[in-house]
């Protein structure tokens, strides 16, 4: 998850700041656990908060580039110059998966718009631009020159970084594109899977085999019984809290998955965009609370 680490947002003024450390730097100051329990003070509001929930607010706030820097994880950019009404090719350095191509005028204006095809991997696209009828100093016309900037966002494709992120990716997608049911059915598999893993890695860490730790997370359907008697004979915590009831991350969490229930059974269940970030945030909190508690994250 050490790839995740390096922003975190306020929500109190909606600023978003990056933590000057690169993933080289994160690992090499073996922060990872100190720096998410770190207070952090907002540079802007000087409102205070622990690192990891800057990092959550970081994960569920909807600023398009960034969730878009999140969800495609190619990034290409760079600047050209065209002949209006003249098709330019960009050639780039490997091939992708080419989901969004923005490009922005730089020196004067005229039309101008991507082609490429979004489902077949390309090393390449095109610049098409048209005069327009618009009148002016800075109106580049047909046969003028024009300097563009472009980005290019595209997927890589598998990757090996654990399951739960990948899903992560997967709800933030879906929320940009309106599916809010299926949001909420992956906010829950992600917890499940992060759930999953760290039983696993618990029950290994006590001298079960492999083998025998798959029966137990495979036998054990009830997610409840996972979530709090097990983990809490294993970790010492469960996501309950101390006493029954007491972590308001359960009670949010137990909302969730009877949510996730209904979506799953098939009823009939009125969505909209915040109930969706609401279950990804519940998610992450759920997460996360199990990653401070555990002593396997360090
Ligand atoms: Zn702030």
């Amino acid at each position: 998850m050490i790839e995740l680490l390096n922003k975190f947002y306020c929500n109190e003024c909606e600023s978003g700041w990056n933590y000057g450390l690169d993933v080289k730097g994160i690992k090499e100051m073996s922060l990872e656990k100190n720096l998410f329990n770190q207070n952090i003070k907002c540079e802007s509001c000087g409102n205070e908060f622990l690192y990891f929930q800057g990092l959550i607010n970081k994960l569920v706030e909807d600023d398009h580039f960034g969730t878009w820097e999140f969800i495609y994880d190619t990034q290409y950019f760079g600047s050209t110059n065209i002949v209006v009404g003249k098709e330019h090719k960009i050639t780039l350095p490997k091939q992708v998966l080419i989901t969004k191509v923005m490009l922005t005028c730089q020196d004067g204006f005229c039309s101008v718009a991507p082609n490429f095809h979004s489902q077949i991997e390309s090393d390449s696209f095109g610049i098409v631009s048209s005069e327009t009828d618009d009148e002016g100093e800075m109106v580049k016309k047909f046969g003028e020159n024009l300097s563009v900037n472009w980005m290019v966002y595209g997927k890589s494709g598998n990757k090996p970084i654990e399951t739960w992120v990948h899903l992560l990716t997967q709800v933030k997608e879906q929320i940009v594109h309106g599916q809010y049911n299926i949001a909420v059915l992956c906010s829950e598999m992600m917890f499940e899977s992060f759930l999953d893993s760290t039983l696993n890695k618990l029950l290994i860490s006590k001298g079960l085999s492999d083998g025998a730790s798959y029966v137990i997370l495979e036998r054990l359907g009830n997610i409840q019984s996972k979530a709090h008697e097990l983990l809490k004979e294993l970790n010492g915590v469960g996501l309950q809290g101390e006493g029954k009831g007491t972590n308001p991350i359960n009670t949010q969490w137990t909302k969730l998955v009877k949510l996730r229930n209904k979506i799953a059974h098939g009823d009939n269940v009125d969505l909209d965009k915040e109930k969706a970030k609401w279950a990804l945030r519940t998610s992450l909190d759920a997460i996360f609370f199990i990653y401070n508690s555990c002593p396997l994250y360090k």
